[in-house]
């Protein structure tokens, strides 16, 4: 036993433990214009605007683009200076533990002080529509296993992006089955049930997800070389459900996901790839 309090991995990125706090204080850390940011970093922002900068903060509730979900918008503001307005958000490749907030000053030239108290704010409507959209593809993704359990899908990639979603797996869903996995997709999302965020160790992880486990050593070293020793990974659970490895938001129940659709079961190479859209 030990009296040290147990690690919190990424305290600075909040979205990972509340994706409810829509409004946040922070203190800046950096401001620096676009094109004075390393090149590696730049390759992760297409066609920027004229005048970008991008701004670091100690903690953020932005989410960045990543694990299929598009990344938050929104504003970070000093009430008595100017407003930045985020456009796009990515981790840095060069330290990843950072956030990068791609952004301009629409109505006054940049004015921020070293250390400014801001403001953050995301859109909460995109925000909540990102959540429904990753939400839905994993009570999708657990439908097609309780319907195929025998089949032995492997759990792929998957994008929640808001009109073009799909979770994709190595095998075969026959074609017949898209009315039954939709049913029960919905049965599911329907019920009521909650949505849990937890931080496992890998064995946990394996035990309990899904899919999804390769690659999680990787992950944990990764995490240690940017000074996270925790030994935890993130996972979200849908309550007797299921479980996924996953760094995205959700909502906190599943009735608020919506009815599920599926558009298009599709086979190519041995990957099935169900597309989906919540309505
Ligand atoms: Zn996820």
């Amino acid at each position: 036993m030990t009296d040290q309090a147990p690690t919190i991995p990424s305290p600075s990125s909040v979205y990972l433990h509340d994706a409810s706090i829509h409004i946040l204080s922070s203190t800046l850390t950096s401001l620096t214009p676009f094109s004075s940011i390393p090149e590696l970093d730049q390759a992760l922002f297409k066609s920027p605007p004229a005048d970008s900068y991008i701004l670091t903060t100690d903690r953020t509730i932005f989410y960045p683009q990543g694990g299929g979900q598009p990344a938050d918008t929104g504003t970070i503001r000093d009430p008595e200076r100017s407003s930045f307005v985020v456009s796009l958000v990515r981790s840095s490749v060069t330290k990843p533990t950072r956030i990068l907030h791609l952004g301009t000053f629409p109505l006054a030239t940049p004015s921020f002080q070293p250390s400014s108290p801001l403001i953050q704010e995301i859109d909460a409507a995109k925000r909540a529509l990102h959540s429904r959209w990753h939400t839905a593809g994993h009570i999708l993704a657990l439908a097609a296993h309780q319907i195929l359990p025998s089949a032995g899908l492997i759990d792929g990639k998957a994008s929640h992006v808001p009109g073009s979603a799909n979770v994709e797996f190595k095998g075969t869903i026959p074609s017949e089955y898209k009315s039954a996995i939709e049913a029960r997709a919905n049965e599911l999302g329907t019920k009521d049930t909650a949505v849990y965020i937890h931080w496992w160790n890998v064995e946990t992880m394996r035990e309990k997800c899904q899919g999804g486990c390769e690659g999680l050593e990787d992950m944990l070293a990764g995490n240690r070389a940017d000074g996270d020793t925790s030994g935890l990974l993130r996972a979200v659970e849908i309550e007797g459900v299921g479980s996924y490895p996953c760094g995205g938001t959700h909502l906190p129940r599943t009735s608020d996901v919506g009815r599920i659709e599926i558009r298009k079961i599709a086979r190519k190479s041995g990957i099935c790839r169900v597309s989906y859209a919540v309505f």
